[in-house]
């Protein structure tokens, strides 16, 4: 075995930090930092180098306030504008004192958060 075969195992064995990443669809996965392969959340190994892994990042970054982002993605007519519930497909018509409405499931009438893309 060389030398430099010697090195590169002895660097892998030192935990290095996943790193998350983004597929195709937008998820999110984690990958290798060395060979870059998607990884099992938790996995102590990469399978493909054998790079060992640390999630002392990620773990904190879910731990940091109990609470992660989501992002939905979902199509809305052209002709929507945010606050604009009747023409948003999250919206569910509820009674309101004047008879039906159109209410938001997040209660963010006011302060529709939609960001068009
Ligand atoms: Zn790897």
């Amino acid at each position: 075995m060389q030398n430099d075969d010697v090195r590169a195992q002895l660097i892998r064995a030192f935990p290095a930090e996943v790193v998350e990443a983004r597929g195709t669809r937008n998820e999110i996965y984690y990958a290798c930092p060395t060979c870059s392969r998607a990884v099992a959340q938790g996995m102590d190994k990469c399978l493909g180098c054998s790079q060992v892994l640390s999630w002392k990042n990620i773990n904190e970054m879910m731990a940091s306030n109990g609470m992660r982002k989501a992002v939905l993605e979902f199509e809305v007519a052209s002709d929507f504008t945010n606050g604009n519930c009747r023409k948003c497909p999250l919206s569910y018509i509820g009674k309101g004192d004047t008879g039906n409405v159109y209410e938001c499931p997040l209660d963010m009438r006011s302060a529709c958060p939609i960001k068009l893309c």
